[in-house]
C-alpha cells in the first residue's frame, strides 16, 4: 500500500481541493501521513509554486517524487489540475508519469563567523535588505570578472529561469540545459562603474563567488527561493549547481516549451 504525504498552502481554494482530494484517496485505500518521513512514496503540493518551493524545504529536499497539484496560481512546478482525479489517482500508485530530475543550486555564505549553508530550486539573491546600492566582487571560477553595483545579483537553475530572472530580463533555459544563470538586478553604468548589464550562462561545473566589498547603509540579505536564509554582514558566499537533485512527478507527453507557451503567452 502506496503512503502519501500531502502539503498545501492555505487559500481557500487549497484547503477544499485538499479536503477532496483526502477523501479520494482514502476512498482508494491509500495511506495518508500524518508528517514527512521516509516511509512517504510520493508527496502531494497543493497549491502554486510557491507552495510547491516551500513544501521542498519544508521536507529537507528529500528524494520522494513530488506531484503537484495547481489551485489558481502559475503552477509551473504543478503537473495536475484538481478535476484530473483518475491521474491523481494513477500518479499515486506509481503509474503513467515520468520524472523530471532538478539540481539544485547550494549557496555557501561564510559569514566571518560560520558557513550558512542552503538549497534553492529556483534561485539564489543576494541584495541589500534596505534600499541601498550594494557593492560586490564578482568571481567565475578562479576569473575576477567584475565590480558590481546596483540592486544586487540573482543566480538561477534553468528551472528558476522563468521566475525572477525572466523578470530581470534574464534568458528562459531550457531544463535539460544543466546551466546557472547570473542576472543582475538595476546595473548601475556610468563614468564612474562598468557592470554587465546582460546575464551570464555559465555551464554546471563553474561556481560563482561573490564577495561583499563595501558595507552599506543597511544590511545585505540572502534569499533561497524568495525565503531570506541570512542577513548581516559577510565575507563571501560560494554559489554552485549542486549533485542533490529532487525529483517532480510529470506527465508522459510532458514537453518544456509547450508549458512555457502557455503560462507565458
Ligand atoms: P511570490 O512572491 O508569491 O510569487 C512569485 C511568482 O513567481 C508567483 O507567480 C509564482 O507562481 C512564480 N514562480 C515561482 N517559481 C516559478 C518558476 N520556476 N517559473 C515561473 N514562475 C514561478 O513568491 P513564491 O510563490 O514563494 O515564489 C518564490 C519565487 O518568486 C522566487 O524563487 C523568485 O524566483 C520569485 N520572485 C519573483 C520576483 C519577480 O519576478 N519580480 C520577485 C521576487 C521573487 P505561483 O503563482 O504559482 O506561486
Ligand atoms: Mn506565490
Amino acid at each position: 500500500m502506496k503512503e502519501l504525504y500531502i502539503f498545501s498552502n492555505t487559500s481557500p481554494q487549497s484547503v477544499q481541493v485538499r479536503e477532496d482530494v483526502t477523501a479520494l484517496l482514502k476512498k482508494k485505500g491509500f495511506k495518508l501521513a500524518e508528517e514527512f518521513g521516509p516511509s512517504v512514496d510520493m508527496i502531494i503540493v497543493i497549491g502554486g509554486d510557491g507552495a510547491f518551493l516551500h513544501a521542498l524545504s519544508a521536507c529537507g529536499y528529500p528524494q520522494t517524487p513530488f506531484l503537484g497539484i495547481n489551485t489558481g496560481h502559475l503552477g509551473f512546478f504543478q503537473e495536475l489540475n484538481p478535476d484530473e482525479k483518475d491521474k491523481i489517482v494513477r500518479f499515486c500508485s506509481g503509474e503513467g508519469y515520468t520524472i523530471q530530475e532538478n539540481r539544485l543550486l547550494k549557496a555557501e555564505i561564510d559569514t566571518g563567523s560560520g558557513i550558512v549553508k542552503d538549497y534553492a530550486l529556483n534561485d539564489i539573491l543576494v541584495k541589500d535588505s534596505g534600499s541601498s546600492v550594494i557593492n560586490l566582487r564578482l568571481m567565475i571560477g578562479d576569473n575576477f570578472i567584475e565590480e558590481f553595483f546596483g540592486d544586487g545579483v540573482l543566480v538561477s537553475t534553468a528551472a528558476g529561469s522563468t521566475a525572477y530572472n525572466y523578470s530581470l530580463g534574464g534568458a528562459i533555459v531550457d531544463p535539460r540545459t544543466p546551466a546557472m544563470q547570473l542576472a543582475p538586478l538595476a546595473p548601475i553604468n556610468n563614468k564612474a562603474y562598468r557592470t554587465f548589464t546582460s546575464s551570464l550562462l555559465l555551464p554546471p561545473f563553474l561556481d560563482i563567488t561573490v564577495e561583499l566589498i563595501k558595507r552599506s547603509a543597511d544590511l545585505p540579505a540572502f534569499y533561497a527561493d524568495g525565503k531570506e536564509i541570512y542577513k548581516g554582514p559577510f565575507k563571501k558566499v560560494k554559489i554552485s549547481l549542486s549533485k542533490h537533485i529532487i525529483n517532480v512527478v510529470r506527465n508522459e507527453d510532458y514537453d518544456f516549451w509547450g508549458k512555457v507557451a502557455s503560462k507565458f503567452l
